[in-house]
């Protein structure tokens, strides 16, 4: 059995696979330490939904990676899984050269990343100083030097002011923050802890439309998303957060079934792909969750890929799609493969364009309702946990699945 990518998804399966003594489990890591994103994140907020315990981001990454070693798990650092050489076949590129490594399961578990800058289409000049997240941590923490003398940051999200957190943290002063919404996404205690309590501004509706310098970032220009009305902030930094896109290129380049909501494969609720044999789970269906819920993820894939080692079965059976319409922008898993081999107790993961208040969401597969939600708020970039009993009513020649909220039903649609 092989896991690609040795962060908390694909080490909490590689520890539960071995749990459930499945034989052989190896897990191919490209950077030079298991443990993924976490280990650059050195601040507190890890292990609540998996572990029922906070702890710093290095930590959690040591424990996820000292649990799967211990379960008896191989984990080969600095190997890049970089193509496919069969359905289950993959070339592995490494410090001992090029090679191939098979497996009766491969489970693909490359997380997701942040868009940077060339992908969000930003005019300007091409100074020095533009960051993601994950850069800006690479330089304070990996090589501990400081990111620049004043920033902006672009987004409201957790990882915003997680990276607005790194930034005063290691001596970078935070000029503004910034996002198209009308408000910060996040939890309001973390937003003042991050930002408010240093007077950080937060520039709403708004959006970064230039960046200029010419050896080094000299400034940016935001605009009023509604008014039009500009301003420019001096800076020397820019960091780019959240707006996630999963690390697909492996599955694409597997051709497999891709959702296009999430921009990950599609899996149904046993984490399968439409490859026989082949799964996924974590960041790489959906963009950035917490680490615990992408461990959750790992840990529940090893039921089914368990059970496909054990009978080869799970392949070939009717798969019907789950599909949002707005102002819900994804679910994940975002199919079903009938029947279920097991139940669905685990919640889906769902997220929303805008905020809506006491709002209720919807599943139907034709003309009945399977299963009704109240939410008492739904927040953008923030998880929505949506509980999955209904899907033992989902059959077969129904057609597909919809989730919709109640007071923007399915398109022409009247309530
Ligand atoms: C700045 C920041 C702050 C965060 N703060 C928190 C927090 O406070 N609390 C929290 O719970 N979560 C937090 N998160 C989210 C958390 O880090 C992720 O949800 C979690 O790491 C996802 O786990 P994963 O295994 O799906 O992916 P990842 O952690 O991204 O792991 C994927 C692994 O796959 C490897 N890989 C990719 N492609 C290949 C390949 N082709 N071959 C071999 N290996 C490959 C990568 O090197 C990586 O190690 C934060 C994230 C960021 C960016």
């Amino acid at each position: 059995m092989v896991i690609v990518g040795g962060g908390p998804a694909g080490l909490a399966a590689a520890a539960e696979l071995r749990r459930r003594q499945v034989g052989r489990v190896l897990v191919l890591e490209r950077e030079g330490e298991p443990g993924g994103i976490p280990r650059d994140c050195h601040h507190a907020g890890f292990g609540w939904p998996d572990l029922k315990r906070m702890m710093s981001g290095p930590a959690y990454a040591r424990g996820c990676a000292a649990r799967a070693r211990a379960a008896g798990a191989e984990i080969w650092t600095e190997s890049s899984a970089t193509r496919w050489r069969g359905a289950r076949t993959l070339q592995v590129t490494s410090p001992h050269g090029l090679f191939d490594v098979s497996g009766r399961a491969v489970l693909l578990a490359t997380g997701c990343r942040e868009r940077p800058r060339a992908a969000r289409l930003v005019p300007g000049t091409r100074p020095a100083g533009v960051l993601t997240t994950g850069a800006l941590q690479r330089i304070v923490h990996g090589a501990r030097e400081r990111a620049g003398r004043r920033a902006v940051v672009v987004g409201a999200e957790h990882v915003s002011y997680s990276a607005v957190h790194t930034l005063t943290a290691s001596g970078t002063e935070v000029a503004a923050m910034i996002t198209d919404l009308p408000r910060h996404q996040t939890y309001g205690p973390l937003a003042w802890l991050a930002a408010g309590r240093h007077g950080i501004p937060l520039l709403a509706q708004s959006e970064l439309t230039r960046i200029s310098g010419k050896g080094r970032v000299d400034g940016v220009e935001v605009t009023h998303r509604t008014t039009g009305a500009t301003q420019s902030i001096a800076c020397d930094t820019v960091v780019f957060t959240g707006d996630w896109i999963p690390d697909h290129e492996l599955a694409r380049a597997g051709g497999l079934a891709m959702d296009p909501g999430t921009r990950g494969p599609r899996v149904d609720a046993s984490y399968r792909t439409s490859g026989p044999g082949v799964f996924a789970a974590g960041n790489l269906l959906h963009g950035a969750e917490t680490a615990g819920i992408a461990a959750l993820e790992g840990r529940a894939s090893a039921a089914g890929i368990a059970r496909f080692l054990a009978d080869g079965a799970g392949w070939g059976a009717p798969v019907v799609p789950l599909s949002v319409t707005r102002p819900l922008v994804w679910i994940s898993p975002n199919a079903l493969g009938l029947p279920e081999a097991a139940p669905v107790d685990h919640p889906f993961v769902l997220r929303v364009a805008e905020f809506l208040r006491d709002e209720t969401v919807d599943v139907r597969q034709g003309a009945r309702i399977l299963h009704r939600e109240r939410f008492r708020a739904l927040v953008p970039n923030r998880s929505i946990r949506l509980r999955g009993g209904w899907t033992r009513a989902v059959v077969a020649d129904g057609g597909p699945v919809l989730i919709s909220t109640a007071s923007r039903p399915r398109e022409g649609e009247a309530r």
